[in-house]
Order: structure tokens, then sequence, then C-alpha cells
């Protein structure tokens, strides 16, 4: 089982030491035949217009999109959230909202409550909201009644940053889900 860190720019390296610490391989993805083989994705938090810039010049949002049309299992955080919308790489039917928090309030810390994890103390960082969404998404969490935490299909969507704390229990579950649907396979 390999799953896959997208390593264009961000956050990736904070992912990578988690999901190894948890036991799984871990291949940093820059190009499309990097994604070859992989069991499952995250794409991490950073700029999202960098990012997209990077997708675009390494020719990824098409082989991006068959992986999870495959039912690839793919973790979004923050940035993340804001690549799979559907003004972005348009695989979730959702329009999210960048630094909605308020640009002033560049970061800051609250207690969320997810299905099946229980309270997680989540760190936002210029982080976003998801503003709109259609009917096959189903909202995980919010904070002051606005969306932070979303799946559709094989796509777990979060705005804050979970390797950031310590606190491994999201990244336990998306394992499980990788292991899950590879071993389905
Ligand atoms: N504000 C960033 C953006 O819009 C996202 C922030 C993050 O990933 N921490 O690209």
């Amino acid at each position: 089982m390999v799953i896959g860190v997208l390593a264009l720019q961000g956050g990736f390296a904070a992912h990578a030491k988690l999901l190894r610490a948890l036991g799984a391989e871990v291949r940093e993805v820059r190009t499309p035949a990097d994604l070859l083989g992989i069991d499952g994705l995250v794409l991490p938090g950073g700029e999202s217009t960098t990012m997209s810039l990077g997708i675009e010049r390494e020719g990824l949002a098409e082989p991006l999109r068959e992986l999870v049309e495959r039912g690839t299992p793919v973790l979004g955080t923050c940035a993340g959230l804001i690549m799979l919308d559907s003004r972005h790489l348009g695989l979730m039917d959702t329009v999210a909202e960048r630094n909605a928090f308020g640009r002033q309030l560049h970061s800051f810390e609250a207690d969320v409550d997810l299905p099946e994890i229980g309270t997680f103390h989540a760190v936002f960082i210029r982080a976003p909201w998801i503003a709109e969404h259609g009917p096959a998404v189903e909202i995980l969490a919010e904070v002051d009644g606005h969306p932070v935490a979303a799946r559709q299909g094989p796509m777990l969507v979060v705005s804050f940053h979970p390797e950031l704390t310590g606190d491994t229990r999201l990244h336990e579950a998306f394992v499980r889900q990788v292991r899950a649907v590879a071993g389905a396979a």
C-alpha cells in the first residue's frame, strides 16, 4: 500500500512524516508518473494559486481526476480543499472561499466534532470554508455555521491542518480507508 502526497508546494513534509510514523509507505508526487500505483493521495495545505499553477505546469489535472474517478481515497487539507472544488480540479461539488475567516485573522484554533473521531483540536491557518455545496456533499463539521469538513465519494476535505497538532486520529482514519479500498480491489 502506497500513499502519495502531492509535493509541488506547501505542507507536504509534515503529512509524509505523519503517515510514515503510522506505518504507511509514502511517495512524494510531483509528476503524473508518480501517481501510478498509489492507493491514496493527500493534497496538503499551502498556497492555492501556486499549487494550481504547479498542477497545470506538470499536467497533473487529468491524471488526478482519473485517480478520483477510480475511487482512490483522497484527503485534502486547507489549500487541498480548495484544489478539489468546482473552480479548480472540479472534483467536488463545492465552492471554497479562500481566507474565509478574514485576512487579518491569520490563524486560530478551535475544537471541531468529527463523525467517527470525536472532538478534534483543529489549527486553522488562513483557512477556507465551503461557501456552497451540492447534494452529493456530506458536511461533517462546521465552525461558526460554516462547513470546514466534508466528504464526497472517496474524497475527504478539512479546512484545517490535522498534520500539525500531533493528533493522528484523522490520518489513522484515512490510512484505514486506503487499506479498506486497496484490499477490496
Ligand atoms: N489561504 C491559502 C490559499 O488560499 C490556504 C491556506 C492554507 O493552506 N493553509 O491558498
